[in-house]
């Protein structure tokens, strides 16, 4: 295969997940009662009254192509959500672009940002497609190892040891996927001041931002004032504060310039989102009704999350996890367990998914493969019996390492 593709392609690996949900595929289709807490997508379906907006705007006809940056209406109700979620300050509807999910933003920014000889910074757990999209960028990612102390973030002085001349960006995710940590208000206050001493432009991804287990949303870049965003791009979308994943709806919010640049590179490669997701979307963001179901939705989430820790600090004492304080992850240590024959977590999923039909994410995924990510969005009954099954995998693997 070598030299058959593009150098485009040469960095790109296949998602470290695949091999444990293939297995799990595996023992499903042979009738196994696979217990799968893997997902990075809420269990609850799309509120109603934002499902029927979709159908009714499919039904009226609204099946075109619409401007590239979105429609005007579903702008204009995401900057007023923006604007009400961080206290009233003033979002301008010109400067978002709605794009095929989240993850196109982040695609659009690193390409209009970044090219070859430029560093990215990625504090280190993080999200699976930040170091590909980097390289996609033919930029070069440098992951920014988090402190286990402080929940796996990192500080200025972790960021400042990784700065050079060529660092140009920093991703950074709050609440985290995988470790469900959030940033303080003046942690993040602190990182946007420095990006801005440094000239590092900030892109800051907020897609569980409603899924907070503090007072409010959690805390934004949109907390802080104009002269702290010169360089920020905010990245967010549907997918996870809506259980909208499969309606493909995201969007930036970006510098005037930059935003232009990210809607004249979408307009060549996907002409923008969906039209009738964007109406439901619309509902989404528009309708205050439905903030209803995000809370009950956030409300079980939480429930989850404390079922979860009192169990972990219960029956599994000793492993080392971070506190969740968003999203809907639980991130755990287990090299404890770790053998000649069982030397990493993508093993121990491995092993867990044979023994014991359980199904979560090897930290291989996320650029430290000592860690396990357990996703709590799936129910109770599935939630408790997951737990069951891996508390009883530990307990064997501890059995096996002592012999
Ligand atoms: N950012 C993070 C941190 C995510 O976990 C995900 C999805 O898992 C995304 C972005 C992508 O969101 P979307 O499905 O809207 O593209």
């Amino acid at each position: 295969m070598n030299g058959l593709f593009s150098r485009n392609v040469a960095a790109l690996t296949p998602s470290a997940t695949l091999a444990v949900a293939r297995e799990a595929a595996r023992l499903r289709k042979e009738g196994v009662n696979v217990v799968d807490l893997g997902a990075g997508e809420p269990d609850f379906g799309t509120p109603k009254l934002v499902a029927e907006a979709g159908i009714r705007a499919t039904q009226k006809g609204e099946t075109h192509y619409t401007a590239t940056e979105g429609i005007m209406e579903l702008r204009a109700a995401i900057a007023r959500r923006l604007s009400l979620l961080s206290g009233g300050r003033a979002v301008n509807a010109d400067n978002i672009i709605v794009s095929n999910g989240c993850k196109q933003s982040i695609f659009n920014a690193c390409l209009c940002l970044f090219g070859a000889n430029d560093k990215v910074l990625i504090p280190s757990p993080a999200w699976t497609s930040y170091p590909q999209i980097v390289h996609l960028a033919h930029a070069m990612p440098v992951a920014v190892p988090g402190d286990q102390e402080w929940s796996l973030k990192v500080s200025v002085a972790d960021l400042d040891r990784w700065t050079d001349d060529a660092v140009k960006g920093l991703i950074l995710n709050s609440p985290s996927n995988p470790t469900g940590a959030v940033y303080t208000a003046s942690e993040l206050k602190a990182i946007l001041e420095w990006a801005k001493r440094k000239g590092v432009w900030v892109l800051a991804d907020e897609i569980y931002r409603q899924i907070h287990y503090g007072v409010g949303p959690a805390p934004s870049v949109l907390d802080f004032p104009d002269d702290l965003l010169e360089r920020v791009v905010l990245l967010d979308g549907a997918s996870k504060a809506f259980a909208m994943t499969g309606w493909r709806i995201g969007f930036a919010l970006a510098p005037r310039e930059l935003a232009k640049t990210m809607n004249a590179l979408q307009s060549h490669t996907t002409s923008g989102a969906n039209t009738m997701a964007q109406w439901a979307a619309v509902e989404a963001y528009a309708d205050d009704a439905v903030q209803a179901d995000v809370a009950a939705m956030v409300a079980a989430f939480r429930r989850r999350r404390d079922t979860l820790v009192a169990r972990f600090r219960a029956e599994l004492p000793g492993v080392e996890f971070v506190e969740p304080m968003g999203a809907f992850y639980l991130y755990f240590r287990v090299d404890s367990l770790f053998t000649k024959t069982l030397p990493t977590a993508t093993e121990f999923c491995r092993r867990l998914i044979v023994d014991e039909a359980l199904a979560l994410v090897p930290g291989a995924a996320f650029g430290d493969d000592r860690w396990v990510r357990l996703s709590y969005a799936a129910s109770d009954a599935m939630l408790q019996e997951g737990v069951d099954r891996l508390v009883r995998e530990w307990k064997r693997l501890e059995g096996e390492r002592a012999q």
